[in-house]
């Protein structure tokens, strides 16, 4: 089975446009999404549209709980709040049904698993920090690799004879007990590398590829600017950050 795996999107279309069409030449049999559909960028309404195009299987982000009013965005920035309530305004009630419906955690065939933050509570939206937080999730884990978001930045922790972590957008995942991969972002990465990242995994070879994608940042931020978010939002879109 060859999974793509999205990172978070963040309601930047014309990042996640640029990623659907590189799928094109990926002949993956599934797509997923780590969440994080909406928050921060323009365009909620059609990304979210764009992922029911590729039918693709979406778990919920603590932006796509905080629009639909689940969560109370007490711990987010003045600028993600800002956004979170434009969006709520924006969607439609059928969209954020859609949001509503979004599990926490996804299996696969029992080889991949798909949770936006950590895999022990995933309704908590914690942060993964260290070598203990990755630990919690790796023993929580039902199945032998988990991607997750939330971070923004991409990294994978792997348990073979110890655990350690890896910043390689290539892995041969092999002889490996269990990996926790996050796959950093398509709408908004924070590892000063503006373009759109995504993944491929390919469970019969156990092979997975991070992947880069150039889009229209500017577009993008102008977007933000556009619809009266703050420019700080778009900005940051420029410098990957
Ligand atoms: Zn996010």
């Amino acid at each position: 089975m060859r999974y793509a795996i999205l990172g978070d999107i963040h309601a930047n279309f014309q990042a996640l446009e640029a990623v659907a069409s590189a799928l094109e030449d990926e002949a993956v049999d599934r797509v997923v999404s780590v969440g994080d559909v909406v928050g921060y960028g323009a365009d909620p309404a059609l990304c979210i549209a764009l992922l029911r195009d590729l039918k693709a299987s979406v778990v919920a982000g603590n932006h796509d709980w905080a629009a639909i009013g689940r969560l109370e965005p007490e711990f987010f920035n003045p600028y993600a709040r800002a956004a979170i309530e434009w969006t709520a305004a924006t969607l439609t009630t059928e969209e954020k049904a859609w949001l509503a419906a979004l599990p926490l955690v996804a299996h696969f065939d029992n080889e991949v698993s798909v949770v936006h933050a950590t895999v022990e509570s995933p309704e908590r939206f914690d942060y993964i920090q260290s070598y203990y937080d990755a630990a919690r999730s790796l023993n929580a884990m039902s199945t032998p690799v988990c991607f997750s978001g939330h971070s923004h930045v991409p990294l994978a922790f792997v348990v073979r004879d110890a655990l350690t972590f890896t910043l390689s957008p290539v892995l041969d995942l092999k002889g490996s007990f269990r990996a926790l991969i996050n796959v950093g972002s398509i709408g908004q990465p924070r590892d000063e590398n503006p373009k759109a990242a995504y993944a491929i995994y390919d469970s019969t070879s156990q092979a997975y590829t991070l992947k880069r994608v150039a889009y229209s940042v500017q577009e993008a931020s102008a977007r933000i600017r556009a619809v009266g978010l703050p420019a700080v939002l778009g900005e940051r879109l420029l410098l990957g950050r």
